[in-house]
């Protein structure tokens, strides 16, 4: 068998089983070893029975006089004497009938449980109880918890786990042996193993060191592949015109922000470079990236070279191509901006196609229709990518190749990745960041909700739809699934329709619809056709909607804190005040974590605390190209990335081959894939 086989290939995982695995994301045997643990508890010191303290305790002794009864309708209890050579204590089990059958008398267990004084008696309450062996998994050891979900408990998964231990033994090591050696880390399968079932805290440190590095070093490797492809590279220099550049910020309706400024300027000193600019820009929602796009791509058009603004939807691609012209009309450039996307009438498009190709179309504002119809570029010197990680490197690429030699690109971001994870993710990528709101703008009012305060809440929300405003609902699913009840746009479309706001005019917007379609409904909500949008996620990319100043998240508690900011970037884009209403989906009180975006409008903020708490995949998301997901390093943590990106630098240095080692290859093209901004 093989890491690579399906969970079903594996002993005692039946299709009932695998379902539930798989809400876990465990499909395959090498998915069930990566599921490591979220946290241990430590049983691993078994005690004779007269040295017993209350606590968490571990035995081995032999069961006896087992008796079952239900005590009142649907109450079971199982009690038991464990006894050893010095003495002897009471087992109690609620609920647990089949207890009685599964004890044979005389053999001896390990049990393992907490041991408490309970209604004037001490007792061992619902211990775990193994056959005393070598390699225990739920007693007598430090036992690993893990992520659970219904009817898929940590007993099930460590008895799978250990079952696989067997297959794992015959792993090849991922990493180069020099590397190893030179770094002090444990062999894989040594390290894979010990995260499950370490025998002592320092095991278990030592298998998270190796494990953690593995998970840099790959990265670091990929952005180094990446960036060393690019230097390779040679571009067109687009010098700086400083008059043009003054007179634009003079012609504003505003004044810049001092982050605005300092990007740009760095942009512009990019721009003359031979050497292809690779920028990220990263800004907060409504920081300002469209002014900087905007000088950008002047300077450019100035020199007579093409600009390609790629957007990830087509009215998103309208409203850039709207506002760039307005901004570039101060500078008489606005005759230069065009628009393509796929939804344009033929004769439109063919009409701008020929302008494009023949340069008299500088800037063309567009969505994938950039890369799929036939378009000529002519002299592309710039290349922007608005919300870059909607976008896989095959699309980034492709546009590339119309240049027909490298041209400059400048990606832009809303999702605030904290400076640390930014350097691992891209390398040696250039990032600017604007850091500062333009002034003036009024906060969201940001609310956690409980279902029990919706009708409450309704009332307050009809009232501003009654003077005109409009509502986004989002939704954690498209359909609900066994797992969760109501929680999905088609459900929750269904409600707000034909009861909450039964009055109101309410569209359904989710990812399963085909891209027109989407468009059609955003631009009827643009319209104010609509009065509440019900969607998924996938209103979370940058439409201006004024109008809409209520956004509504539904089970928010399952939102990582950076989404749910990104989310209610969507309304607060005009002067009357706008609301983010946080509804949990249970009334349990809501943790600490959403509690923070009640108190912060911070982003960045708001990622690094994602970050701690969640891991990067909760920041960066799942793109289509798989979700970034490390398991154990921590990208909080600055010495493990700083060795594993040298060494990452020593294995290019030596002119190591990927080729000798096949994971590690697949790894890394894998997350050139997902992290290449090239
Ligand atoms: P984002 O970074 O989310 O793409 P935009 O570029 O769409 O932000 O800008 C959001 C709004 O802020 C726009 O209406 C824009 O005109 C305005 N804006 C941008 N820069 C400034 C500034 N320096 N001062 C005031 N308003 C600004
Ligand atoms: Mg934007």
């Amino acid at each position: 068998m093989k890491l690579s086989d399906q969970i079903n290939e594996l002993k005692g995982v039946g299709d009932e089983l695998a379902k539930k695995l798989a809400v876990l994301g465990v499909k395959t045997i090498g998915d069930l070893i990566e599921n490591y643990p979220r946290r241990y508890e430590d049983y691993s010191n078994v005690v004779p029975l007269e040295k017993i303290r209350p606590g968490a305790v571990s035995l081995e002794a032999k069961i006896g006089q087992i008796k079952g009864r239900y005590v009142r309708r649907g109450m079971h209890i199982t009690e038991a004497i464990a006894s050893d050579e010095t003495g002897s204590v009471r087992l109690v089990w609620f609920n647990q009938p089949y207890r009685g059958g599964a004890i044979k008398p005389g053999q001896s267990y390990y049990i393992s449980g907490e041991y408490a004084l309970r209604r004037g008696r001490f007792s061992i309450t619902n211990p775990s109880v193994e056959l005393v062996s070598d390699f225990p998994v739920n007693t007598a050891r430090i036992i690993p918890i893990y992520r659970e979900t219904k009817g898929l408990k940590s007993f099930q998964i460590r008895k799978l786990v250990r079952e696989a231990a067997d297959i794992v033994k015959d792993m090849p090591e991922h990493l180069p042996g020099w590397l190893l050696k030179e770094q002090n880390l444990l062999d894989y399968k040594t390290a894979a193993l010990r995260m499950h079932f370490p025998s002592s805290a320092e095991e278990l440190a030592k298998a998270q060191k190796r494990l953690g590095f593995e998970e840099v070093f790959q990265l670091s490797l990929a952005a180094l592949l990446n960036k060393q492809e690019l230097t390779r590279e040679k571009g067109l220099a687009i010098p700086f015109n400083q008059k043009l550049a003054k007179d634009f910020v003079a012609k504003l309706p505003f004044k810049l922000t001092n982050a605005q400024r300092k990007a740009t300027w760095r942009i512009y000193q990019d721009l003359e470079k031979t050497q292809p600019m690779n920028r990220l820009l990263e800004g907060d929602v409504g920081s300002g990236k469209t002014v900087v796009a905007a000088m950008a791509a002047m300077m450019a058009m100035e020199q007579g070279f093409q600009t390609a603004m790629m957007s990830p939807t087509e009215i998103l691609a309208r409203q850039h191509a709207d506002t760039l012209y307005k901004l570039l009309d101060s500078v008489g450039y606005a005759d230069q901006v065009g628009l393509l996307i796929g939804g344009l009438k033929p004769p439109q498009k063919q009409q701008t196609q020929r302008r494009i190709k023949s340069g008299d179309i500088k800037l063309i504002v567009g969505t994938h229709a950039l890369i799929a119809e036939k378009v000529d570029m002519h002299r592309l010197g710039l290349i922007i990518i608005d919300e870059q990680h909607r976008f896989g490197v095959d699309q980034r690429k492709k546009l590339q190749a119309k240049a027909g030699h490298m041209p400059h690109v400048l990606h832009m971001s809303a999702t605030p990745i904290p400076r640390s994870i930014a350097l691992t993710l891209y390398g040696e990528l250039d990032i600017s960041i604007l850091d500062e709101l333009p002034p003036g703008r009024k906060a969201i009012a940001t609310k956690i909700c409980s279902p029990n305060s919706r009708a409450q809440l309704n009332a307050q929300i009809d009232k501003q739809l009654a003077a005109g405003r409009q509502m986004f609902i989002v939704c954690p699913l498209i359909l609900d699934t066994d797992l969760s009840r109501g929680l999905s746009a088609e459900e929750v479309y269904e409600r707000v329709a034909n009861i909450d706001f039964k009055n109101r005019r309410v569209g359904l917007l989710h990812g399963k619809m085909k891209s027109a379609d989407k468009d059609k409904v955003m631009q009827a909500f643009l319209n104010h056709e609509y009065d509440i949008l019900v969607s998924t996620t996938v209103i979370e990319v940058g439409v201006d909607i004024p109008n809409a100043t209520i956004m509504l998240v539904e089970g928010a508690e399952r939102f990582g804190l950076a989404q749910i900011h990104q989310l209610r970037g969507r309304v607060g884009r005009s002067a009357h005040q706008s609301y983010a209403f946080l509804m949990m989906s249970d009334s349990r009180s809501p943790s600490q974590r959403l509690r923070a975006l009640e108190n912060t409008t911070d982003g960045f903020k708001l990622a690094e605390l994602d970050l701690q708490l969640r891991g990067p995949g909760a920041i960066y998301g799942t793109t289509q190209h798989g979700a970034l997901d490390l398991r154990v390093a921590k990208l909080t943590d600055t010495k493990l990335i700083a060795t594993a990106r040298n060494a990452a630098r020593e294995f290019i240095d030596k002119k190591e081959s990927l080729k000798k080692y096949p994971h590690l290859a697949e790894k890394v093209a894998s997350l050139r894939a997902i992290t290449n901004l090239n």
